[in-house]
């Protein structure tokens, strides 16, 4: 199985055995707006990583692949409908890459494979409601609702979007207020340096131990944003662990305690938990080799 995690600036792979045990892993850069030359890169990646593994003594024959990438995704078509940094809009990347590669593929939703991944390997294991929400660049979720990660409809997980403060500070969409405009580590960094101060998100944290009343005050700010759009998932899904990831997630407890309280607050009840999400940068293609395994099954 081979499971590909294409993101802005990486694509993760990994080549697992048909029990999903990983037998190597490569990262390469990804290049800029590859557009439905995605196809292309996808082609490239798998014939690389068989190159890697006859060359490390690894036998077998490829099963399936799995593709995740960013953006809008109908995983029932295999669409990869929509990426404004990667460049493509309506690309059937299922059936392109089912037409050059010649075995079962599956295409997913990176958030969602991740989250996929956290379930069976990760930090989710055994907990069959968890809600994942990575912080990084965006703010995207994915939800596990029974034991299924749930994808209604391409505009799933798309809270980041959400508008928290509508006199906020502009959004890449073009609005202002969104929640990933007030509480991405990107966005955190630039309203950090907005004050005169100097570094990114991870030097507002260390700012934020030391008790600098600006950096508490942006940095709980964004802790009251966040809650505010993820206490109503969880209330309705009855989610029991919410799984913080990205960038800002390596910051620990400074963020993850006043989480933590405020949804507890805000939800009237404390059976939830509030962790680091496990699987790192892999989990996307660790996700990506579940859904290749899925699509042989
Ligand atoms: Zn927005």
């Amino acid at each position: 199985m081979a499971g590909i995690d294409v993101g802005g600036t990486r694509v993760k792979s990994v080549l697992a055995d048909s029990q999903g045990s990983v037998l190597l892993s490569h990262t390469a850069s990804t290049p800029e707006r590859p557009g439905e030359a995605v196809v292309d890169l996808v082609v490239a990646t798998v014939a690389d990583l068989l190159e890697r593994a006859s060359a490390e003594g690894v036998e077998g024959r490829l099963g399936a692949v799995g593709v995740v990438v960013p953006g809008l995704v109908d995983e029932s078509t295999g669409s990869a409908a929509w990426s404004a940094n990667l460049g493509w809009r309506d690309l059937p990347l299922r059936q392109r890459l089912r037409d050059r590669l010649d075995v079962p593929v599956a295409v997913g939703h990176d958030v969602r494979a991740g989250l996929l991944a956290e379930f069976h390997l990760g930090a989710a294991q055994g907990v069959p409601d968890a809600l994942f929400v990575p912080l990084g660049t965006g703010i995207a979720s994915a939800l596990l609702a029974g034991g299924r990660v749930v994808a209604g409809s391409e505009w799933t997980g798309e809270i980041g979007h959400v508008v928290v403060e509508p006199d906020g500070p502009v959004c890449g969409c073009g609005r202002h207020g969104c929640l990933e405009a007030v509480a991405s580590a990107a966005s955190l960094g630039r309203a950090w340096r907005g004050l005169g101060r100097d570094g990114d998100a991870e030097t507002l944290s260390r700012a934020v131990v030391d008790g600098d009343p600006d950096a508490v005050r942006l940095w709980h700010g964004a802790v009251d944003a966040l809650v505010r759009v993820i206490a109503p998932v969880c209330a309705a899904a009855g989610t029991r662990v919410l799984l913080v990831g990205g960038g800002l997630a390596e910051s620990g407890a400074v963020l993850l305690d006043p989480l933590r309280e405020r949804l507890v607050h805000s939800l009237g009840h404390d059976r939830v938990t509030v962790t680091r999400a496990a699987l790192g940068d892999r989990a996307g293609a660790l996700g990506a080799t579940l859904l290749a395994m899925e699509a042989t099954a």
